[in-house]
C-alpha cells in the first residue's frame, strides 16, 4: 500500500511538472515569441544582417525608416533623420531602445498565431510611432548641438511626442566609428540619469508638505549661506524671508537643505520610491533606467541630497512623469510610442499598451505643487518670456563636480503637455534649458490644439 501511494505520488509530482514546464512555455512564448522569430538566422526577414522588412512612421505618416532586402531608407531630410535618430536606430542597431530593436516584433510582423509568415501577417510591418518628427526637429534645433535632451508627452494619454537625445549622427551617413561622440548611441530620455539639481525640489517639497504640519505659515529666513554640522550650504544670493512659495520660486538652497535634514533619510527615500523616481518605466516593453539615491545618516549629505545634489540622479521619464502626475491631480498616464497600441495588440512583449496611469501622489498636494510652479513662471521666470504657455515650471542648475559648468535643467508642463529638458554643462537652468522648453512647447501648442 505504502509502495503504491509513493508511485501515485511520483506520477503526480512528474504530471506537476509537466503542466508547470508547458505553462511556463506558453507564458514565455507569447511574452518573447516576437523576439524568438526575429532571431536573425530567420532569414526571409533579414539581409546581411539588416532588417529588411519593416517600416517606422511618425503620428502623422511621415515615413521615418523602411527596410527593404536592399538596405534601410530614411526620411529624405537630414534634420528630421538626425533629431529621430533615437527613436528610430541607426543601422548598426546600437541604440537598444529604439524602434528597429526594440520594436522588432512587430516590424517583422510577428504574430502569436501566424509566426512571422508574410502572407498571413500582411501589413502588420508598420509602426507608428506616437512621436511628431517635426517637434523632435525643433527640439534638435533648440539645442543648437549642445549635448542634452528633451521629452514632452502628453500625461492625458500616454503618448510621448517628443524625444531628442544630443549629440547625434546622421543615420543615413556612413558614420566613422571613431568621430562618433561618446553617449550618441543612448537615448538619454529612456536609458540615462542625471544629478537633477534643484528640480528635485519639486520632490522634497512633496514630502514637506505632506509631513510638515506648520509647512504653509512657515517662513525661512535666508542670509545667502547656513551651515548644517559645520559645513556651509550657500545659496547664490541672500533670499530673505520667505513663505514656503517663495522658498520654492527662489529655489533657495538654505530652505530646502533643512527641510530635508527635518524630514528625515527615510521620509526623503520613501517619497522617491512613491513618486516613482525608483521605478522603471515599461514602454510597450522597452524599460526605462530607474534613478537612484542614497539619503545618508549624515546631515549635511542628507542636506545636499534635499537639494537635487550629492548621489542622487534621476531618469529624465521618471521625472517627466512625475510632472504629469502634478499637472492631472496626483496622476498621469504612462507614456506609450506607439500610436494606437491598445486597439491594435499582437501578443508579444513590445507590444503591449499602456498598463493605464500612475497614481503618484494625492490630489491636494499635486494641487498645491501645482500652484507653486505656477508661481515660479510668474514670480521668478516671466510669463512673458513664455507667451500663452500658461507654463507651470522649475528649473535646475546641476553641479557635477567635473570643473565644467552646471548642466541646465527646466521640466513642468503647459495643458495637455508634461516636459523635461536638460542641455548638458550649458550653465543656469532657467536661462539655457528655459528657452528651449519654450519653443518646443510653442511649437507643439502651435500644431497640436
Ligand atoms: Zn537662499
Amino acid at each position: 500500500m505504502k509502495k503504491l501511494e509513493g508511485r501515485a505520488v511520483l506520477c503526480l509530482t512528474l504530471a506537476a511538472v509537466l503542466i508547470i514546464g508547458l505553462a511556463v512555455f506558453i507564458f514565455r512564448l507569447e511574452t518573447n515569441g516576437g523576439q524568438w522569430a526575429s532571431f536573425y538566422a530567420n532569414k526571409h526577414i533579414y539581409t546581411n544582417g539588416q532588417l529588411a522588412v519593416g517600416s517606422v512612421y511618425d503620428r502623422d505618416g511621415t515615413l521615418l525608416l523602411k527596410n527593404t532586402k536592399d538596405g534601410s531608407r530614411y526620411n529624405d531630410d537630414p534634420e528630421i533623420r538626425k533629431a529621430t535618430l533615437h527613436v528610430v536606430g541607426d543601422k548598426g542597431y546600437n541604440i537598444v531602445t529604439a524602434a528597429n530593436n526594440a520594436f522588432r516584433g512587430r516590424m517583422v510582423g510577428y504574430n502569436f498565431v501566424t509566426g512571422t509568415n508574410p502572407i498571413l501577417t500582411g501589413s502588420s510591418r508598420k509602426v507608428n510611432l506616437t512621436i511628431d518628427a517635426d517637434a523632435n526637429v525643433e527640439a534638435y534645433r533648440a539645442l543648437a548641438g549642445r549635448n542634452g535632451f528633451v521629452g514632452v508627452y502628453n500625461w492625458k494619454t500616454g503618448e510621448i511626442i517628443c524625444m531628442v537625445s544630443s549629440p547625434t549622427i546622421d543615420p543615413a551617413v556612413q558614420a566613422d566609428p571613431s568621430s562618433v561622440q561618446s553617449g550618441t548611441y543612448i537615448n538619454k530620455v529612456l536609458s540615462a540619469k542625471f544629478t537633477p539639481g534643484s528640480t528635485f525640489k519639486l520632490v522634497t517639497t512633496a514630502a514637506a508638505l505632506e509631513n510638515i504640519d506648520d509647512i504653509n505659515s512657515r517662513t525661512f529666513k535666508c542670509t545667502g549661506s547656513c551651515e548644517i554640522d559645520g559645513e556651509k550650504i550657500t545659496c547664490p544670493m541672500a533670499h530673505g524671508t520667505m513663505d514656503i512659495y517663495g522658498a520654492l520660486s527662489n529655489s533657495c538652497n538654505c530652505a530646502y537643505a533643512n527641510l530635508a535634514v527635518e524630514l528625515g533619510g527615510d521620509v526623503m527615500k520613501e517619497y522617491t520610491e512613491e513618486l516613482g523616481l525608483t521605478s522603471s518605466y515599461n514602454i510597450n516593453g522597452i524599460k526605462t533606467e530607474p534613478g537612484s539615491f542614497e539619503f545618508d545618516t549624515y546631515n549635511i549629505n542628507l542636506g545636499w541630497a534635499g537639494i537635487g545634489q550629492y548621489e542622487d540622479q534621476v531618469n529624465p521619464l521618471s521625472m517627466m512623469v512625475y510632472m504629469g502626475a502634478i499637472a492631472g491631480g496626483g496622476k498621469a498616464a504612462e507614456p506609450v510610442l506607439i500610436k494606437n497600441a491598445a486597439k491594435d495588440i499582437i501578443p508579444g512583449s513590445e507590444n503591449r499598451a499602456s498598463s493605464g496611469s500612475v497614481s503618484l501622489l494625492s490630489s491636494e498636494t499635486a494641487g498645491q505643487i501645482k500652484d507653486m510652479m505656477r508661481n515660479n513662471v510668474k514670480t521668478n521666470y516671466g510669463d512673458a518670456n513664455y507667451p500663452g504657455l500658461e507654463l507651470h515650471a522649475k528649473s535646475g542648475t546641476a553641479e557635477t563636480g567635473s570643473g565644467r559648468a552646471p548642466h541646465s535643467w527646466f521640466c513642468g508642463f503647459s495643458g495637455d503637455y508634461a516636459f523635461v529638458v536638460c542641455v548638458e554643462h550649458g550653465g543656469y537652468g532657467a536661462q539655457v534649458a528655459g528657452p528651449v522648453a519654450g519653443r518646443v512647447l510653442q511649437y507643439i501648442q502651435s500644431v497640436r490644439k
